[in-house]
């Protein structure tokens, strides 16, 4: 299995590369924030309980996607390999995420970092919000998601590095130069 990370803060490209990256690659993309907004639009209890911190830009309890990632994981146990898109979030996330895939005798492969200024993050979500209508793409969450990133996200970047899985690349230019960027990364393990 390849199992790849797509990191990044919100607004760096993950949804947009990691699309491109299943088409080429044929991986299994787990999106927790795609997961989460589907519940919230189901109405359902989970959905509810999403909805209550993603408004305000906070994170949900690691518990929870934990649990979410955990039954995912194992229902497609024969999946050539993930791309894992917005999780995980905390060091305590990264932590499990070892051990889950470690339970199914795989790891994780690689990270690639995608690396976009503060001013160039909050210029995107903007626009997004202004097209997609996403609630949490305003001003004020968005500010709020860029601290929970950087007090709770980033440290996951150290975490990574010595593991010698972290791969940096810029994440500012044409979609298709950046995706040239990754698949560069990706055809070395492939
Ligand atoms: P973005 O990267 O643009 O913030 P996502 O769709 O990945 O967008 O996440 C949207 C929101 O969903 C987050 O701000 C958070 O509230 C929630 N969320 C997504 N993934 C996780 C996770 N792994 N742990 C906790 N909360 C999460």
């Amino acid at each position: 299995m390849i199992n790849v990370v797509i990191f990044g803060a919100p607004g760096s490209g993950k949804g947009t590369q990691s699309q491109l990256l299943i088409k080429k690659y044929g991986l299994t993309h787990v999106s927790t924030g795609d997961i989460l907004r589907a519940e919230i639009k189901a109405g359902t209890e989970l959905g509810k309980l999403a909805d209550s911190y993603m408004s305000k830009g906070h994170l949900l309890p690691d518990e929870v996607v934990i649990e979410i990632l955990d039954e995912l994981i194992r229902r497609h146990s024969d999946a050539k390999g993930f791309i894992f898109d917005g999780f995980p979030r905390t060091l305590a996330q990264g932590a499990e995420l070892d051990k889950m895939l470690s339970g199914n005798d795989t790891q994780i492969s690689l990270v690639i970092s995608l690396e976009v200024s503060d001013a160039e993050l909050i210029d995107r979500l903007l626009k997004r919000g202004q097209i997609s209508g996403r609630s949490d793409d305003n001003r004020e969450t968005i500010e709020s998601r860029l601290k929970v990133y950087y007090s709770q996200t980033s440290p996951l970047k150290e975490f990574y590095a010595k593991q010698g899985k972290l791969k940096i690349i810029e994440g500012v230019g044409t979609v298709e130069d950046i995706f040239k960027s990754i698949e560069k990364e990706l055809d070395k393990e492939f």
